[in-house]
């Protein structure tokens, strides 16, 4: 494990370097499988696509499924499949770079493939990490899988408007957080309702123009 990840973060820094040069900014967005990762990028997009010049790789096992959601909102997107793979590698990421037109974006999102574990331990060059939470997920995560939190600069509390109908427990996953990342920022939003979502959009625009 320490030699995969010794030679995945070598590629990592090549990748660091290349986004640096070509001046953009990247995120690595993360998530279990159904926290709305696809829906939370859809609504970005097309909130932010108007502003800045954005491109998508997408992370997936087998489908082409979530890239051909976001080929509909009209951003360039590049589809990578794992084959069963649970995450996304540095040198995955190098491959897709070749296909996209890097100093003519100024904002690359990466969509990992859904989990909570090994994501967040392999670096794929971004500049900050952000990981979605639902709220039918349970507040229990954050201190269960504390890595992902640790090393993600932002989390989206998504499905808010389901918060009345499981016993999610709002402070605590706050708090939670809060102590494991005392820096992290977190976000409340309902993707399908369209709540919340101008506070997270705001954060990310600020991130790509300084
Ligand atoms: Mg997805
Ligand atoms: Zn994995």
């Amino acid at each position: 494990m320490k030699n995969i990840l010794g030679a995945n973060d070598e590629i990592a820094a090549l990748n660091r370097q290349m986004f640096a040069q070509s001046g953009v900014v990247v995120m690595n967005l993360m998530g279990s499988p159904g926290s709305g990762k696809t829906t939370l990028l859809e609504k970005t997009l097309s909130r932010l696509a108007e502003k800045i010049k954005i491109a998508v790789i997408e992370g997936d096992l087998f489908t082409a499924r979530d890239a051909e959601r976001i080929e509909r909102t009209g951003v360039d997107v590049i589809q990578i499949n794992t084959a069963g793979g649970c995450h996304l590698d540095a040198p995955m990421i190098q491959n897709a770079c070749a296909s996209l037109n890097l100093a003519e974006t100024q904002l690359l999102i990466v969509e990992n493939v859904g989990n909570l574990v090994c994501p967040a331990e392999f670096d794929i060059g971004e500049n900050f990490k952000a990981t979605v939470l639902s709220i039918t997920e349970g507040d229990d995560k954050p201190l269960k899988y504390p890595l992902i939190f640790k090393e993600s600069a932002a989390v989206v509390l998504n499905k808010i408007d389901l918060l009345d109908f499981t016993n999610f427990n709002l402070q605590s996953a706050r708090t939670d957080l809060s102590t494991l990342h005392p820096t992290i920022k977190i976000f409340e939003t309902s993707c399908t309702r369209g709540t919340g979502l101008d506070a997270w959009t705001d954060w990310l625009l600020a991130k790509v123009v300084r």
